[in-house]
């Protein structure tokens, strides 16, 4: 049985591609699992996932196939996980990720972030007395191979180190307890803005470079021998898939998709050597390709659940960047 989830999502046209009269040109929908996608040529693909998020599809329903199964196994077994939003920049990651805003978002339209806040702090608290439980949140973003942490922005060279007694950690990093959810999405908003200052001061768009949220579960036992675990739950909103050859990319554009390019890449082979190593057969998998890989060491594979979001625009004129994206995904799954 796999550990990784693999989901398409097609968001709304916007009104520039209902203008142009390409909207939702290039999908045809079979049924929750299997789509057709046309290309500009007019050439059909068929694309199987795990599910198929459509145009009207609701914030909470990709958190409960997607999120909610890994944030129980998270709170109850202290597996670690891993939640992925993937695609060209406009395909729908942040929007997927952290809905319109963290704070003051109607219901409805709230994200996978805040919906895995309550989700968390609701397993721990269905959960009968025999554990405590504390959380603690993290924020980092992988720009041009370098980790910056978002709660305080002058650590802009986080190092990545595994250790014995607790896997994969960011030494330095700014750890912050959050005692309830109100806590935890002011922390979460306060990472937001961070980052939008830190990509003020150097001049980059927030589509080139990977957010990284993690939130560490730590439950102790109250009887026998006050054992702790650690439960890991990683939420990645990626880099923009998007190829910039096209655009004539020059300097350090074309530094940033070369650099992305390749941790993309990186995670591609990861994901797919853990989906397709022989049972019993240990096989290498390239987690130091990239720093993106070495960060969600130990929440892909193994044990840990994972969860990968592949988010295209509907539209005709982006069908090529959504064929990339849909055959990551596929190649993610294997089949
Ligand atoms: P990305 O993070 O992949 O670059 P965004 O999440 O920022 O893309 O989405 C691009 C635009 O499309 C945003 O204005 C966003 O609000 C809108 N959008 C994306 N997905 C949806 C959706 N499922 N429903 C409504 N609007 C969406
Ligand atoms: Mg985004």
């Amino acid at each position: 049985m796999s550990n990784i989830t693999v989901c398409a999502r097609f968001r709304p046209s916007n009104s520039k591609e209902k203008q142009n009269g390409n909207d939702s040109g290039c999908i045809r929908n079979i049924d929750s699992e299997t789509f057709i996608f046309k290309d500009e040529k007019d050439e059909e693909f068929v694309f199987s996932f795990d599910r198929v998020f459509y145009e009207k599809s609701e914030q909470s329903d990709v958190y409960q196939f997607l999120a909610l199964p890994i944030v129980r196994d998270v709170v109850v077994d202290a597996f670690n996980g891993t939640i992925i939003t993937y695609g060209q920049t406009g395909a729908g990651k942040t929007y997927s990720m952290e809905g319109p805003g963290i704070l003051e978002c109607e219901e409805q339209n709230k994200g996978l972030l805040p919906r895995v806040v309550e989700g968390l702090f609701d397993s721990i608290n269905s959960l009968d007395e025999e554990k405590t439980y504390s959380i603690k949140l993290s924020m980092v973003e992988i720009y041009m191979e370098k980790v910056r942490d978002l709660f305080d922005l002058s650590k802009d060279n986080i190092q990545i180190k595994e250790i014995k007694s607790r896997g994969i950690i960011l030494p330095g990093v700014t750890e912050i307890t959050v005692l309830d959810p109100a806590e935890a999405l002011q922390s979460l908003s306060r990472g937001i803005a961070n980052r939008a200052v830190g990509e003020t001061q150097m001049n980059v768009a927030s589509s080139r470079s990977h957010c990284i949220y993690i939130f560490t579960i730590q439950q102790e036992f109250l009887s026998r021998d006050k054992r702790t675990r650690f439960g890991k739950l990683i939420l990645v909103d990626l880099a923009g898939s998007e190829k910039v050859e096209k655009t004539g990319a020059e300097g350090r554009v074309l530094e940033e998709a070369k650099t992305i390019n390749k941790s993309l890449s990186a995670l591609g082979n990861v994901i797919n050597s853990l989906t397709c190593g022989l049972p019993g057969k240990a096989s290498h998998i390239p987690y130091r390709d990239s720093k993106l890989t070495r960060i969600l060491q130990d929440a892909l594979g193994g044990n840990a659940r994972t969860a990968l979001l592949c988010c295209c625009s509907p539209s005709a004129f982006n069908a090529s960047e959504s064929l990339s994206t849909l055959r990551f995904g596929a190649r993610a799954k294997h089949i």
